[in-house]
């Protein structure tokens, strides 16, 4: 082996960054807080590019089938009027390949198959790091793969960059039955979206400006073209989950630190959901990370590290930058202006 690393947190991000370290021959251990593998979240949309570095991970992005292809989706009025297409269809003429929908809990178990297959990489669970600085002494590298609230950035980034409310919540749930159309429906500062997810269901998500119950949500949008409606009264809101929507702010002026010290996801640049790429650019990191590290090897870790930061903050930092800007301007009460302008938008 040639170094040791503790990556904190088994998320995405982390159990990737695990994987891509551990096939550079690095001895591998990771930390997780929780007693056990989450086993909820909804559908995550995986672009063309995480697909291929998903690939270079060793992990099969199709996800042995699990995964189905997002194409045809449209933005629409409340009314139901078409106002333009999302731009999934030239993503995949110029990828080669369509952007995938996969719900959480698949992609989860896809990387953990993926880990257990060395068959040397500890995942303990139970173990909520506070002492970052004991990591840092009894390992070549630490990774922060933990989350928006990250303790290894707080420890080694300093607190002045944290998680921002941007005043909306998002309502995320599956419904039992396939929705028939799929995209965005843009209203007066909420909106609602349907992807396909598997066969027999459709996984739905929406952004309401504040805090409401869930037996109101229904309220926002009553006399929204179908089967909006229809989704939010047949479906069970037990399965539901609401969060308000954050990001980090203000953005990072570095990824790693001290040499032997990196963050990666939503530790180092955690987003608005509205472009999608929480789960792509985490898997970005953990690959773009594992690569300089297994280039340049751990007497030249330091080197590694600013490879890393090159290739990623700026890039990371640019989608999170479009992601807030996306939710500000679909979520505008400037509608007339905001669907004049998205009529624009190329087919
Ligand atoms: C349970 C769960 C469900 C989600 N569901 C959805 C969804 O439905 N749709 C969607 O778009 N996004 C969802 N997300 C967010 C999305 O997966 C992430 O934004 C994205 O994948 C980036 O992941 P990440 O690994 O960087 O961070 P995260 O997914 O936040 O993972 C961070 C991990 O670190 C662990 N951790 C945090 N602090 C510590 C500590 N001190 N010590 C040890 N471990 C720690 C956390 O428990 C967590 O497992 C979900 C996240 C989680 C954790």
């Amino acid at each position: 082996m040639t170094g040791t690393a503790v990556v904190v947190g088994a998320g995405i991000g982390g159990l990737a960054t695990a994987i891509g370290l551990r096939r550079a021959g690095w001895s591998v251990s990771v930390v997780e807080r929780r007693t056990e593998t989450a086993r909820y979240g909804t559908a995550l949309g995986i672009h063309p590019t995480a697909q291929s570095a998903l690939e270079r991970l060793g992990v099969d992005a199709a996800f042995g089938g699990r995964a189905v292809p997002y194409r045809g989706a449209r933005i629409r009025t409340p009314e139901g009027r078409v106002l333009a297409s999302l731009p999934l269809e030239r993503i995949e003429r110029k990828a080669g390949r369509p952007e995938l929908l996969i719900s959480r809990p698949h992609l989860i178990d896809a990387l953990l198959a993926a880990l257990d297959a060395f068959g040397d990489v500890p995942l303990t669970y139970g173990e909520n790091v506070f002492d970052v600085e004991a990591l840092v002494t009894g390992h070549d590298l630490v990774v922060g793969a933990d989350g928006i609230r990250s303790v290894v950035r707080a420890a080694y980034f300093g607190e002045r960059s944290g998680p921002r409310e941007v005043g909306t919540v998002a309502w995320i749930g599956t419904a039992d039955f396939e929705s028939g159309i799929h995209g965005e429906t843009w209203g007066s500062g909420r909106f609602f979206g349907m992807t396909p997810v598997e066969p027999g269901r459709t996984n739905w998500y929406a952004t309401v400006p504040g805090t409401v119950p869930a037996g109101d949500l229904p309220g926002y949008f009553e006399g929204w073209h179908d089967p909006i409606p229809r989704i939010l009264t047949e479906t069970d809101p037990a399965g539901w989950i609401s969060y308000g929507i954050r990001h980090l702010f203000p953005a990072l002026p570095a990824f790693v630190r001290a040499g032997k010290v990196a963050l990666v996801g939503d530790a180092a640049h955690a987003m608005t959901p509205n472009l999608g790429q929480g789960a792509c650019t985490a898997v970005l990191d953990a690959e773009a990370l594992a690569r300089n590290v297994a280039r340049h090897g751990r007497s030249a870790l330091p080197a590694a590290l600013r490879g890393y930061d090159a290739e990623r903050r700026r890039s990371a930092q640019r989608v999170a930058f479009g992601s807030r800007g996306l939710h500000r301007f679909m979520t505008t009460g400037r509608t007339g202006l905001r669907d004049s302008l998205v009529r624009l938008l190329p087919g």
